[in-house]
């Protein structure tokens, strides 16, 4: 506004000469304007984006848009194109004025020469210009400098000599409206020039634009031979769209650009085809053009554990472990937790391998638990479990290879090498992915271990030498970045348990995870020495020790450990029991222990528990509680890190940090943690050194492309999409779903909530005269799990508040009304009561016999709780129904029930159905179609089933 207000009132204040004197529509600074305004309004609304798209640029600046162009655009495109066009008459003026003497061939080369040359000059200076403003981003600068200037200068290789001719020659004065005209043929020239331009030389940017520029081309061709087509076609954004959203966004160091939204008001067939043109852009970014290297982290990214990632090139892709989640003990009966397994079975087609790195569960435990695709090869390092996946029965085993580290193997597009890493199983490996279009190395779980306990040490040779290649992408696991210093070796660990061991008195008993082979080899060398007996109790330390041992890689031989039940024979001081049960898990015999109701081992104050495992975090409170249990029996605990019973397996900050220095990628993308642990890990590499760092989550996809020039600020990372990603759950049995279709919620609900369930007999009211006694009235009973009764009294309540629910509907609703309304009445009577909200099952049914027999048995035994009239025993005596009777005694009764069954009403507004339904059995149940004729949605219900079983949720 600032720099456009004054080009107008400027020459409004100050009449040049040659205006003064004439009327606003003849003199020249409007006609000039005018053409100005046309010219780059049409230039900057439709041709904006497809310059963008070929330049591979795009402005981010926050601003309230017209076609997803920012009006700032509009405003500053007007100031600066009336300055150049100016700039241009005069000197093209003084330059015919110079050169008026040479012959005319040679003045329209000079001319020509001249107005490419200025044309050049000023396209460049903008997109220095404009490259130097913080709201423009350039897929790569270095090819816009050079040849996208050269694109631009096409707007005023049109303009310059078009604007010139504007009451250029004497005595052919324009009339505004052909200044229109020729500014709008200047806009269409413009056009044409334009996409003869990325016809034959390509776009600058990457080739994915070329793609779309064909189908803008499309576009335009038509628009060109009819420019008024231009404001009735339903659509002319269509082109447009590709440009804008089709054009990945940047994102990275360089500030995180979620990508652009349009909202889209076109009506119609135009907007519906807008709409899916949107849709699909919204979704990832699949073909194969676009950026080179893309990652689209299925788990593991936000969370710890069910590590997943697919790494593609262009569009062929690999997946990187493939683990599962292991929940809190929140989700009831939830044993794992899966990858989002219909997104994988939609992208199958696309992934060539599944490559394992180690035989945590976390990295292997989807394909044995619902992996949806039996046709892709697996790879694994040797460790892992082979048996897992054949006993599931998806996997034959000519799917499943063994890799050995340092020896390459190709996996889809990818030659992949295995490097040695150290962790807390045996053989963990990291991979390098090399492709034409760069090397990535994904590190999989490791720590430093400098003494490894099978001397396999971590391979930093493999990574210096990786460095000197050069990598373009680096992932590393960032579990333990919040730990500072370094982890401490296994070996270590392996000294301080023979040192606790050796001083023990009693018996000893470990606790560590099941999976630390080595742990498991350094207790068995400490009982050796010591001379104790190894017993094991847990179901999964025998799983991993037999995988081992069938492996060769197990440090016990099975047989050789004293069965559970024989523990008793031998003497304390001979005995060391290795547990399950370091994270308090409600079934592993540990835990038990402490409850004293482990049927293997009783724990006694004289026994020793070395606890060599860390607490989870979010076990910490269970863990404290087992413990405290164990405190009071009076066994003595050692723990705790000065201890030195443990290590993790994951590096500490000063261990990701050297990897990080050593390598030196290109682009760095922490993997593997939480969200905070991710953001803290881009930081530590960014105080590395590593200009492209991103954060990203599961669902999100990320291009990269390997930069050539390291001089040239380019955005590595480019964002692709997004994709919502839905976790499985599987129960541990067959049950395996959606959270909604394994009832997640409602499993915690009524967990902490309760649960009623109130059935109801239902008797309608048959005199519709009377009108005291016009309700209905209903046999109920209520049945409530996990919910607080205050002794009964809130049951009572519940009674109260149910049959009066029940009384307030009309008498001739439907079933579900009653049911409905009932259970509404319940749950707000709780809440207020006790302040849960329990799930309220209500289940109506047609049964007058039933609430009046009940009535009579109550009535006859003298303990009513439920009124009814003489009237109505007599009524049954006598035969039932007799229309029209009214009855005074109903009134003095506690008139919970009515007993005048079918109204008059009811026979009015359903002639139809009363034709239907033989006489006779107006009596019975049936009668309830009549009662239930009023419209209601549920009406087909109520009559095929006459009883409805509706489970309400909330
Ligand atoms: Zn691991
Ligand atoms: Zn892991």
């Amino acid at each position: 506004m600032v720099s456009a207000v004054p080009s107008f009132l400027i020459p409004m204040i100050f009449v040049g000469k040659a205006d003064s004197g004439l009327r606003w529509k003849d003199r020249y600074w409007v006609k000039a304007s005018l053409w100005i305004i046309i010219f780059s309004y049409v230039g900057n609304y439709f041709w904006t984006h497809y310059f963008f798209t070929v330049l591979g640029a795009s402005y981010t600046f926050p601003s309230w848009k017209m076609n997803d162009v920012p009006h700032t655009t509009f405003l500053l495109t007007h100031v600066c194109f009336l300055f150049y066009h100016v700039a241009s008459n005069m000197t093209l003026r003084r330059l015919r004025h110079a050169i008026a003497d040479l012959p005319d061939k040679l003045q329209w080369v000079t001319e020509a020469a001249w107005i490419l040359a200025l044309a050049y000059f000023i396209a460049y200076l903008e997109t220095i210009a404009i490259s130097n403003f913080p709201y423009y981003e350039f897929v790569d600068r270095a090819s816009m400098y050079k040849v996208g200037s050269l694109f631009y200068a096409i707007y005023f290789i049109v303009s310059f000599p078009m604007f010139l001719r504007i009451d250029e020659k004497p005595g052919d004065l324009w009339d505004l409206p052909r200044v229109a005209v020729d500014a709008l043929g200047a806009a269409m020239l413009l056009g044409v020039l334009g996409l003869s331009y990325s016809l034959y030389f390509g776009s600058t940017c990457f080739a994915a634009c070329r793609h779309k520029d064909l189908q803008n081309m499309a576009a335009f061709s038509t628009i060109s031979l009819c420019p008024y087509s231009l404001w009735r076609r339903p659509s002319p954004r269509k082109y447009s769209i590709s440009c804008s959203d089709g054009s990945p966004t940047s994102i990275g160091s360089h500030g995180s650009k979620a990508p652009r939204k349009r909202s889209g008001r076109l009506e119609g067939a135009g907007k519906s085809m807008e709409d899916s043109v949107q849709r699909k852009m919204e979704q990832f970014y699949e073909g194969s053009n676009g950026p080179p290297i893309r990652i689209v982290p299925i788990g593991g990214l936000g969370e710890i554990g069910m590590n997943c990632m697919l790494v593609g090139n262009h569009d062929r892709y690999i997946l990187i472990d493939a683990g599962v989640m292991f929940p809190d003990y929140d989700e009831l009966g939830v044993q794992k937790i899966i990858p989002d397994t219909t997104f994988i079975k939609r992208w199958s087609h696309k992934i060539e391998a599944v490559v394992i790195t180690h035989g945590h569960e976390d990295h292997i435990g989807y394909p044995s638990s619902g992996f949806p695709y039996s046709n892709i090869c697996i790879i694994f390092y040797n460790g892992v479990d082979q048996k897992a996946f054949e006993e599931n029965g998806i996997f034959v085993y000519s799917r499943l290879k063994v890799f050995r580290t340092r020896k390459k193997f190709i996996a889809g597009p990818f030659e992949v090498e295995p490097i040695r890493v150290t962790h807390s199983i045996p053989d963990c490996c990291g991979l390098v992915l090399r492709c034409d279009d760069g090397t990535i190395l994904h590190t999989g779980d490791w720590k430093i271990d400098e003494s490894p306990l099978d001397g396999k040490v971590f391979d930093r040779e493999a990574l210096e030498e990786l460095s000197k290649e050069g990598v373009t992408l680096m992932m590393s696991d960032s579990t333990n970045v919040l730990s500072p210093g370094r982890t401490i070796s296994e070996s270590v660990v392996a000294d301080a348990l023979t040192r606790r061991i050796s001083a023990a008195k009693g018996r000893v008993i470990t606790t560590q995870f099941a999976s630390n082979i080595h742990r498991l080899g350094s207790v068995k060398a400490a009982a050796d020495l010591t001379g104790r007996k190894l017993a094991f109790v847990g179901m999964s330390l025998r799983t991993y020790l037999d995988a081992a041992w069938k492996d060769g890689k197990a440090p016990i031989d099975p047989s050789t450990l004293v069965k559970v039940e024989d523990i008793d024979a031998y003497a304390p001081k001979d005995l060391l029991i290795v547990t399950t049960g370091s994270q308090a898990e409600p079934r592993a015999a540990l835990n038990l222990a402490s409850y004293g109701s482990s049927h293997s081992f009783k724990l006694s104050k004289d026994d020793v528990i070395l606890y060599s495992a860390k607490v989870i975090p979010g076990n910490e409170s269970r863990v404290m509680k087992m413990l405290n249990r164990i405190s009071e029996i009076g066994s003595t605990i050692v723990m705790g890190k000065n201890e030195l019973l443990h290590t993790s397996g994951h590096g500490y900050r000063g261990e990701l940090e050297e990897i990080l220095r050593i390598v030196k990628p290109q682009h760095f993308l922490p993997i593997h943690g939480e969200l905070l642990f991710l953001k803290e890990h881009e930081s530590l590499g960014k105080s590395t050194g590593i200009r492209h760092t991103t954060v990203i989550k599961n669902g999100e996809m990320l291009g990269v492309s390997h930069l050539r020039n390291r001089r040239v600020i380019s955005n590595g990372f480019i964002s692709l999409g997004k994709e919502n990603l839905q976790l499985m759950y599987s129960d541990g049995d067959k049950a395996f779903g959606t959270s909604t279709e394994l009832c997640i919620d409602e499993r915690l609900r009524i967990a902490t909530d309760g649960i009623i369930v109130v059935s109801m007999e239902i008797l309608r009211p048959q005199n519709a005269e009377s009108l005291i006694e016009n309700t209905i009235k209903g046999k109920i009973r209520i049945t409530t799990r996990c919910l607080w009764l205050d002794k009964g009294k809130l049951l009572d309540a519940l009674h109260k508040a149910a049959h009066a629910a029940l009384s307030s509907c009309p008498v001739n609703c439907p079933l579900s009304h009653m049911e409905k309304t009932v259970s509404e009445v319940l749950r707000k009577m709780v809440r207020k009561y006790s302040g849960k909200r329990p799930e309220v099952i209500a289940v109506a049914m047609e049964n007058p016999d039933g609430v009046l027999s009940d009535e009579i048995k109550t009535r006859l035994s003298g303990s009513s709780h439920v009124g009814v009239g003489i009237s109505a025993l007599k009524k049954v005596v006598d035969g039932y129904p007799k229309r029209n009777r009214s009855n005074k005694m109903q009134a003095e009764s506690n008139g919970y029930m009515h007993l005048d069954y079918t109204s008059q009403q009811n026979m009015e507004v359903d002639d139809i159905e009363v034709g239907r339904l033989p006489p006779n059995e107006e009596t019975t149940t049936t009668t309830s179609n009549l009662a239930d004729g009023v419209p209601s949605g549920s009406e087909d219900e109520e009559i095929s089933g006459n009883h409805s079983f509706h489970h309400l949720h909330p």
